[in-house]
């Protein structure tokens, strides 16, 4: 299966909107061994996204999956330009026009006119649900166009995402038949991808297993895929195995998951001090459902002053040391366990940049402080690279990951 995706709209040509979209799609087939070939993105006017279609038919594509467009606003010709391309009559769907009555119910006033003309699909084509907007998806079969299929999709990424893993993606699934790869993922974790790449690579010679890497600040995600569902198998297992406490535990899909878990599993607390992710850890965990059985709390203490006031980092490691030491982050992690009387703790201090830094004490130069209680903490120092933002999220990974790690034992 050929799969293209062509994103319609102005603001994103404008760059107003980022296409996170085909970000969307392409990583759902992918989990599901299919991969989108094109992309095109086109602007809101019927010539663009005629070409744009005929563009990825043209390309041999037999499925085109369109996004944006289809709401009743005055830019959204989409309806209008694909019936015309392709001579299509439309009809009206007595389900989509049921939808929309339930969408409507409890809303004030008549439905008005231009949401029921939201019911007005191809007359070849079966609509796909939305259950968060007014927008129904379609899909059809190209007219003497050998099987090919165009799906058309909102934008909205809250209509979007659930209406193409609920109602799309399992057409996908049966549309491609044996035609599709199969696929596991391992996520690794505490190591950089160079690493994870070097380790895992040489594991996949001679079988009939590729593999694709993504990054993000402290994590890899390890896409397996192949024909043979067992060599596949065999294959993440060898993965898992190399790759030891770092690999997450399959099905586990992020750091703070696996964490709150393990942290729940153990009957423990955690909470977090943090100066320079100021929360970004204490986010992280309270995104996770459950995470109130785990996390007391935490404290952001950016300033010297909170970190003596709050934490009872000593003057003297502050003048001595600096508020990014070694000794202040085991000072704000010991601090953290005895008042605030968690289990467990991450504290992290560092120079997020752009400014700030010194040839002794450069832009990244963070260190994380960990604490089970009864064991003794552990401090580390790492030179993180990137922007601000990067240098951030990855401390505050790898504190989740240092707490995981000391929970493992495998420190
Ligand atoms: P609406 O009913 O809102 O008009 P629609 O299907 O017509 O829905 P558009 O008008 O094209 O969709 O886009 C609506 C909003 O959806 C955009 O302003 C944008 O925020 C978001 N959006 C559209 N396309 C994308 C995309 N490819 N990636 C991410 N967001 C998108």
């Amino acid at each position: 299966m050929k799969i293209a995706v062509v994103g319609i709209g102005d603001e994103l040509l404008r760059g107003f909107t980022i296409n996170t979209n085909l970000a969307f799609i392409g990583r759902s087939l992918v989990a599901e061994g299919l991969e989108v070939e094109r992309s095109y993105v086109v602007a809101d006017t019927a010539e663009a996204i005629q070409g744009g279609i005929e563009s990825a038919l043209g390309a041999g594509c037999d499925l085109i999956i369109t996004t944006g467009g289809l709401g009743p606003t005055v830019d959204d010709v989409t309806k209008k330009a694909v019936a015309e391309m392709f001579g299509l009559g439309f009809k009206e769907s007595p389900g989509v026009l049921r939808d929309l009555r339930d969408y409507w119910a409890g809303r004030p006033g008549e439905m008005p006119e231009h949401v029921r003309g939201q019911a007005m699909i191809f007359e070849n084509a079966d609509y796909l649900p939305n259950r968060v907007g007014t927008a129904p998806g379609m899909v059809f079969e190209v007219p003497d166009g050998d099987g090919a299929r165009v799906v058309m999709l909102p934008g909205p990424p809250p209509e979007l995402n659930p209406m193409f893993i609920k109602h799309l993606l399992p057409k996908i699934l049966s549309w491609a038949g044996e035609g599709r790869r199969h696929v596991r993922t391992v996520v690794a974790v505490g190591l950089p991808e160079s690493k994870v790449e070097a380790l895992t690579g040489p594991l996949l010679a001679e079988t009939a297993v590729s593999a694709a890497y993504c990054a993000s600040p402290g994590r890899v995600n390890i896409y397996l895929s192949g024909d043979d569902s067992t060599a596949v198998a065999m294959v993440e297992a060898t993965l898992r195995e190399a790759l030891g406490w770092r690999a997450l535990p399959q099905g586990v899909d992020s750091l703070p998951e696996a964490l709150v878990a393990l942290l729940a599993e153990r009957r423990l607390t955690c909470g977090a001090a943090e100066s320079c992710t100021a929360g970004l850890v204490a986010a992280a965990i309270t995104d996770i459902p459950g995470s109130s059985n785990v996390l007391k709390g935490g404290v952001v203490v950016y300033s010297d002053e909170l970190k003596k006031r709050l934490l009872g980092v000593p003057d003297e490691v502050l003048s001595s040391h600096g508020a990014v030491s070694r000794e202040c982050a085991a000072a704000m992690v010991e601090g953290l366990l005895t008042r605030l009387g968690v289990d467990t703790g991450m504290a992290i201090t560092g120079i997020a940049g752009p400014g700030g830094g010194t040839p002794e004490k450069p832009v990244g130069l963070v260190f994380i402080s960990v604490a089970v209680k009864d064991s003794a903490p552990v401090v580390e120092r790492f030179n993180f690279s990137g922007d601000r933002r990067r240098i951030r999220d990855s401390a505050a990974a790898t504190a989740m990951t240092i707490l995981r790690r000391e929970l493992l034992g495998a420190g």
